[in-house]
């Protein structure tokens, strides 16, 4: 409705409009590289801006600046307090231009922009303090060497850590302002300079926080962002002067990134793919079970790498749960991503569309069965209605890969050995909720499941705070949480005879 429908700010259609080139050492440099990507508004199809798509000319240029700010001391060697106040001013100024942010998201998202304004953006300043924050709380320590006795010679060793040097930093299509944040702040807290590189698809919000961080007072070359494909993020993995790489992502990529680090044992954390299940065991109220997969299958239209894609139902509640979630799902309203009213809203491109229409209709292929949703709408824009899968086997695609849109699959269990076989049943181990009140069952269930987050009774909170990442193929290394910083340093042990 036209009560409902955000009108975009005046200064986010210049923004957009405007050819930024790459963002390297401390101004806006025209690209080296002729190549160019488009930028499309998902809810509509038509392109809204065009980028530069960095070539590895570009990449080497935007790490040398990098590594010259990095030997310089600008950043490493200023006092930690110092680091921390650029970088709540960077916070400030993130908080200050918030809706100008979340509106830019949105329209290059597609994403709705409650969640644009409510998660992406809002959250950020609160997380970006709390990072800062641990800037001044980097500590070694100091002990007696355990056996390094020597008759007349004492030893006292101690430990520092110390800033690894340059991080390329890769960014995923989903969160694309702030899981960049995810990735450049700690690194930054921790005294590392940084070259970003977000998704092609949605590089938009990156390029204003390049010109937030700037106009924060960051020296020159500290934070780079530089726009491009995969092969600009491959340029940046295989960078000899790059110290660490630290990605989100698929899991696909995440392998590559990790075969070519092999070659010079590159430092590396990646963030990957879920194929997350939740369990609501039979006490669960239906209603509240009902909110809860939706929230966790069909929050940012599913494209979500915690999201709650597998779900698994005690046999009692099952008949009732189905029927519940089918209609919930089908009265979802579907519009663009500014219309505050929308539930759903469309997936980021057109093939990404694709791919979720063919994991749907190779399910059908396959046997399963669609109670809700399944195909795309007659309209502009990458729609795809929210979709409910029953009758999907364990061992069918749509059961084992990461769709990444708004689908779940929904499968009953008899007793909760057989949930906990069926949950643990994948390559993946991002996340994983229980619903039930059971406080015994809790306790017991919880320490059974591969995962590294459980939530109980909730699903996608996240919090700085709490450490976040996966279990087998769903990543290596955590973010957020007081040992965040850690990934960013090296640590120095110091030997001293006395
Ligand atoms: P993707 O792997 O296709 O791309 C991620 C980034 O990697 C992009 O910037 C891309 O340009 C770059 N890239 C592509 N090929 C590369 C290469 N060979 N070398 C270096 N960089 C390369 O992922 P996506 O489709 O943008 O994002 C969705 C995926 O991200 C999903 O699998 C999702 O689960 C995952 N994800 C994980 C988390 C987490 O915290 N674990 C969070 C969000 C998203």
């Amino acid at each position: 409705t036209a009560q409902s429908y955000v009108t975009p700010l005046s200064a986010v259609s210049t923004f957009i409009g405007h050819d930024h080139g790459l963002f390297i050492d401390g101004d806006w440099r025209a690209a080296k590289g002729t190549e160019r990507l488009d930028v499309f508004d998902p809810s509509t199809g038509e392109p809204i801006a065009s980028v530069a798509n960095a070539s590895p000319d570009d990449v080497d240029h935007a790490v040398r600046a990098a590594h010259k700010a990095f030997e310089s001391g600008v950043w490493s060697g200023i006092a930690p307090a110092e680091r921390e106040r650029l970088l709540l001013k960077f916070a400030d100024l993130v908080e200050a231009n918030a809706e100008e942010l979340a509106q830019i998201e949105t329209l290059n998202q597609g994403k709705s922009i409650n969640i644009s304004r409510f998660v992406d953006v809002g959250g950020a300043p609160a997380y970006m303090r709390y990072v800062a924050g641990l800037t001044t709380k980097i500590t070694g320590e100091t002990f007696d060497v355990s056996i390094g006795a020597i008759p007349g010679a004492r030893f006292t060793a101690s430990t520092r850590r110390e800033p690894i040097g340059v991080v390329g930093a890769i960014a995923p299509w989903n969160f694309p302002m702030m899981i960049g944040l995810w990735k450049i702040m700690p690194a930054l807290a921790a005294g590392c300079t940084v070259v970003l590189k977000p998704s092609e698809v949605t590089p938009l919000t990156s390029l204003r926080l390049a010109s937030l961080a700037k106009e924060a007072g960051l020296p020159a070359g500290v934070l780079n962002v530089i726009t491009g494909d995969g092969k600009a993020g491959k340029a940046l993995v295989d960078h000899p002067l790059v110290a660490k790489i630290t990605f989100t992502g698929s899991t696909a990529t995440g392998k590559a990134i990790a075969r070519s680090a092999s070659d010079r044992l590159l430092r590396t954390s990646l963030e990957l793919g879920g194929k997350n299940p939740a369990i609501f065991l039979a006490d669960a109220p239906i209603e509240q079970a009902v909110q809860g997969a939706i929230l966790g299958g069909f929050f940012n239209n599913g494209q979500v790498c915690a999201a709650s894609s597998r779900l698994y139902i005690a046999r009692a509640i099952y008949d009732p749960f189905i029927k519940a979630l089918a209609h919930a799902v089908d009265g979802m309203t579907m519009g663009p991503g500014l219309d505050t009213a929308a539930q759903i809203n469309p997936v980021v491109s057109l093939q990404h569309r694709a791919k979720i229409l063919d994991h749907i209709a190779r399910a059908r292929q396959d046997g399963a069965q669609i109670v809700a949703g399944g195909e795309s709408p007659d309209r502009a824009g990458y729609y795809v209605r929210p979709t409910v899968v029953v009758g999907a086997g364990a061992q069918l695609a749509i059961s084992r890969q990461e769709v990444f849109g708004p689908l779940v699959t929904v499968t009953p269990f008899d007793d909760e050995d057989e949930a906990i076989n069926l949950a643990n049943d994948t390559e993946m181990g991002l996340t994983a909720s229980l619903w039930t009140n059971d406080l015994k069952k809790t306790m017991d269930l919880v320490p059974r499941i591969k995962a590294g987050t459980v939530w109980v009774n909730c699903h996608n909170l996240i919090d700085p705070n709490m450490p976040f990442g996966g279990y087998k193929e769903s990543g290596i290394g955590r973010d957020f949480g007081i040992h965040s910083l850690d990934g960013y340093s090296e640590v120095k042990s110091v030997c001293i005879a006395h």
